[in-house]
């Protein structure tokens, strides 16, 4: 380990421990170590569960008045936001984003336990006439023990976005954490820590996601899986829940669509496209990743496409680039293998496909595809990485088709000054979300989820509370009326 690198620990039962085992986080940017976290073994597996266990039967959370758990949710929101900026810089140097971009995640995980703070003291029963005779209501507990396993793309904003309203709901929560990006999470697990709750209500764990991350889905003990991650992992787990029929929320993958009418802005579009495929080195569940465009406008959308992805600078997040690096070397040649197999396919490069030549860090040149049939490999998989595929349609029926024609249905864009198309297309279109006019519209406050092989369930909103909870019915016969 290098001098000035921190070595982290694992969160169990209101401790850091260390283990006999280490993982080493590069950074993205550079393939340079920036920190060792201790690898969490099967036995602190078994230490974090039970601990968890405990503190979920002892309902010191769930019997605590509803304004405590307001109290403790604000608090771990103060907290955070008191951190942001030292999180920002361990989290930029583990996994490549920018300042700016790590700064945001920590201020929306405040806002996450913000948000469901203020719902913490509303989960509220209702009352169900039986006629004489009778009472009848139903009251919301928690789950007990809430499994959450969070991916490397946004590690703490998709954490706290599970952990919130678990907590709020009063579970006790064990979270996996991924090994290529576990390290933010340890600064806001310090900051939850400050904020003082019960030892056992949060437990944090980096470990092997085959070893670790699949004996926690199996286990009895666990009354919840909330998963994050791909299309494989999560069908993994979901066999090994259905041992014990344990509740799942799946949060998978994406290949989501912008659809692109004739009348569209294309300056907004152009907005929505550096955001939508570029942010984050465009891995993003619910990334840009195909653009459908009308006939009409074809050449000058790819036109305008080539020149944002030419304009882009490619380099280290700490250095406010605008495309940062994918996350492994690994990652990277996945990527390129992918953009190779595309052109095999009959797709035509407009630009990029290839690795940044004077980096020692992971960086793919933004690239575009055009001429791209529905029908091809990169038109169909999820590439998890900097890689816009723009696909021609006729008319609108078409349009809908190639934007539902994959097994995923995460979110969908239309891009149209016509309300009433825009109103039907997002009838039509297959997905959790429809954005219209800019992609990424929305935020914590409205609920997020797939369909298909993109997932099921939803994460954020008022909704999401109550994956979080399950309904008690109590039915009372009343002597004497
Ligand atoms: P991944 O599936 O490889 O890993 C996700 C997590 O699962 C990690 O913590 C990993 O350690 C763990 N894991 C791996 N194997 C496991 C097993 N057998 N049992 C239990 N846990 C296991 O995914 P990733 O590469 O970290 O993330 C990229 C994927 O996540 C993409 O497909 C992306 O679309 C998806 N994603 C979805 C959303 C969403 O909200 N829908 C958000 C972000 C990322």
């Amino acid at each position: 380990m290098h001098m000035n690198q921190k070595h982290w620990l694992n969160f169990i039962d209101g401790k850091w421990c260390d283990s006999d085992d280490t993982f080493e986080v590069l950074n993205p940017a550079t393939n340079y170590p920036t920190g060792t976290i201790a690898k969490a073994s099967i036995s602190d597996a078994v230490m974090a569960l039970a601990a968890a266990r405990r503190c979920a039967d002892s309902r010191v959370l769930s019997s605590a008045r509803p304004a405590e758990r307001v109290t403790w949710m604000n608090r771990i929101a103060q907290e955070i936001r008191a951190i942001a900026e030292e999180g920002a810089k361990v989290l930029c140097a583990e996994n490549g984003k920018t300042l700016a971009e790590a700064r945001d995640e920590f201020v929306e995980a405040a806002r996450y336990f913000e948000y469901y703070g203020g719902m913490a003291d509303k989960i509220e029963g209702v009352s169900i006439p039986l006629g004489n005779g009778y009472m009848d209501f139903t009251v919301y507990d928690p789950m007990g023990v809430s499994l959450q396993i969070v991916p490397w793309n946004f590690p703490v904003s998709i954490c706290a976005r599970a952990l919130a309203p678990a907590l709020a709901a009063g579970n006790a929560v064990v979270v996996k954490s991924p090994e290529l990006s576990p390290l933010g999470m340890c600064v806001l697990f310090e900051a939850i820590e400050r904020a003082g709750l019960p030892d056992g209500a949060v437990n944090l764990l980096c470990g092997s996601g085959r070893e670790v991350g699949s004996y926690l889905a199996a286990r009895q003990e666990v009354d919840q899986i909330v998963f994050t991650g791909s299309v494989v992992t999560g069908q993994t787990i979901l066999k090994l829940a259905a041992e014990n029929a344990t509740p799942c929320v799946m949060e998978l993958g994406g290949k989501s669509a912008a659809v692109v009418f004739p009348d569209a802005d294309l300056d907004q579009l152009m907005a929505s496209v550096r955001m939508g495929i570029f942010f984050n080195a465009g891995q993003v569940c619910s990334a840009m990743s195909r653009l459908v465009v009308h006939r009409s406008v074809y050449e000058s959308v790819v036109s305008r496409v080539e020149d944002l992805a030419q304009g882009l600078s490619v380099g280290g997040g700490i250095d406010g680039n605008d495309l940062t690096p994918v996350i492994s070397a690994r990652q990277l040649s996945q990527i390129q293998q992918m953009c190779q197999r595309a052109q095999e396919e009959g797709a035509v490069l407009v630009t990029g496909g290839e690795a940044a030549s004077n980096s020692q860090g992971n960086f793919l040149l933004p690239t575009v595809f055009r001429d791209v049939r529905p029908d091809m490999t990169i038109a169909q998989q999820e590439v998890f990485g900097p890689v816009l595929v723009i696909i021609p349609f006729d008319d609108e029926p078409e349009a809908i088709a190639i934007a539902n024609g994959t097994n995923f249905g995460l979110v969908a864009g239309v891009f149209t000054q016509d309300l009433n198309r825009a109103m039907r297309c997002a009838r039509l279109l297959r997905s959790g979300q429809v954005f219209v006019n800019e992609w990424y519209a929305g935020g914590i406050e409205v609920p997020f989820g797939g369909v298909g092989l993109s997932g099921y369930g939803r994460e954020r909103g008022q909704e999401a509370l109550y994956s979080y909870v399950r309904t008690k019915n109590v039915a009372i016969k009343v002597a004497g009326e």
